[in-house]
């Protein structure tokens, strides 16, 4: 969940000289004078407290933080919806696992989708598929992935897009092509996806409004590639697996009382066997149930000069959802989401960077807006492709929750990719005894493997 992005927060306290309650005067000074840089201190020093109040569990902090940044990230044109749906959770009693909507999430939603892409025109021209939009495309808001179902012998190629359209879906035609199916998939996602029983060879491209689309069958019959191949050898790689919770944490609890602590670890220890046996070398952040410090987590993955950081978790909603919700997801930490954030993001960064003596300006800014963030959606991609390959081909209804990006751009604090991946929901009556069983829990742990190899073997 959103929340475990603390996960990866290194900027530790040392970068804060000050208590609590003087930042949160000083905080509470500057958002009264309504000068735009009087804005911006206030809206940095909330976000500052904001992750002090998550590294030290302090809720009353934290519900402060965040109104502040919702006031000051508002009059700035900040988009802080992220904030907005966390804060809106305090009403109803705050829980790290529950994130309801209500009146305050509502709005922003509609918010949202307001400013939301159109899908203005479908067509084809000389093969290719053209999606039309209102507005300049923007390149993290396309998703592409493809799925293969083994049993079924079916290739997916699908297209998330940040983006809405006027029908609710819509079959697209082409010889050759079993089928294309356009469709609203979430209040904010168009989801394009192209199905058939070969593989096809896509090509996209973004050029300002518009998203063209080539396919072409392929007529040589060729086996499909094997998801993973066993062993490797490449010792350099270092990962660092991260089993959410532990010890007097028990992560959420969810169907019959089982712990996401126990579940995750135990996908943790799997999958830090099944690296191990594939030549890389592994470290973990706990590898018993005992209470780690979130900032330790990371410290650990910087220390070890770790290639990848992967948080593991499982999800939860409350007991009314418990059997809507349900899939795996993976969430990675982005910069912005538009042009706009990025200016914003550019100047907020400017100032955070100026508490970091640690780092150059240059240096700092470049490393989370580019490398990074590219790398860990990347990762991001392969492990939830990883996950879906592996547990398609043994399960039925395994629920694709897409990759997602995280707002909290702020908290980058591993010095590598870091992915958080939420293996499931726990609180899911089918979905919980599936992650307490150990076959599954194998198959999860085989399909991160895959994705790890896979994002190592192309990057
Ligand atoms: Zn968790």
């Amino acid at each position: 969940m959103m929340h475990f992005f603390v996960v990866l927060v290194f900027i530790t306290m040392t970068l804060f000289g000050l208590s609590n309650n003087e930042m949160l005067n000083r905080a509470n000074a500057y958002i009264k004078i309504d000068t735009k840089s009087n804005q911006f201190r206030a809206y940095n020093e909330f976000k500052n407290l904001y992750l002090r109040s998550i590294i030290h569990d302090d809720e009353r902090l934290k519900k402060s933080a965040l109104k502040g940044i919702i006031g000051s990230g508002k009059k700035l044109h900040i988009d802080v919806m992220q904030y907005e749906k966390e804060y809106a959770t305090f009403n109803k009693k705050s829980s790290y696992h529950k994130l309801k909507p209500n009146k305050v999430l509502k709005k922003a939603q509609q918010i949202k989708i307001k400013s939301l892409h159109k899908l203005k025109n479908i067509s084809w021209y000389n093969n290719k598929l053209i999606l039309k939009f209102d507005k300049k495309l923007r390149k993290n808001q396309i998703n592409y992935f493809t799925l293969y179902d083994k049993k079924k012998k079916s290739y997916k190629y699908v297209f998330d897009i940040h983006a809405s359209m006027l029908s609710k879906s819509q079959i697209l035609r082409k010889a050759g092509i079993q089928r294309i199916k356009i469709a609203q998939y979430k209040p904010n996602t168009l989801r394009l996806v192209i199905q058939n029983n070969k593989k096809i060879k896509i090509r996209f491209n973004r050029n300002m409004k518009i998203l063209t689309i080539g396919m072409t069958t392929q007529s040589k019959k060729r086996k499909p590639k094997r998801i993973y191949t066993p062993l490797i050898k490449d010792k350099k790689k270092i990962i660092v697996i991260d089993a959410g919770h532990g010890g007097k944490d028990p992560g959420a609890i969810g169907y019959k009382r089982y712990r996401e602590k126990v579940v995750v670890l135990k996908i943790a220890q799997y999958l830090k066997n099944i690296l191990k046996y594939r030549g890389y070398k592994v470290y973990m952040t706990r590898d018993s149930d005992e209470f780690i410090k979130l900032s330790n987590r990371t410290a650990l993955a910087n220390r070890k000069s770790a290639n990848l950081f992967i948080s593991i978790h499982a999800n939860a909603v409350p007991k009314r959802n418990a059997k809507k919700a349900y899939g795996v997801e993976c969430y990675f930490l982005s910069p912005s989401r538009s042009d706009r954030a990025e200016k914003v993001a550019e100047q907020e960064n400017t100032a955070d960077i100026s508490e970091m003596n640690k780092y150059s300006k240059h240096s700092l800014f470049k490393f989370l807006n580019h490398a990074k963030t590219i790398a860990s959606h990347k990762l991001a991609i392969d492990l939830q492709r990883g996950m879906l390959g592996s547990l398609n081909a043994h399960y039925k209804g395994v629920n694709d929750g897409g990759v997602r990006e995280g707002p909290f751009w702020v908290l980058v604090g591993a010095q590598m990719p870091a992915v958080l991946v939420e293996v499931g929901f726990i609180t899911n009556p089918k979905e919980a005894k599936r992650l307490v069983s150990n076959s599954y829990r194998k198959r999860m742990a085989m399909g991160l493997a895959d994705g790890i190899q896979r994002y190592f073997e192309n990057n």
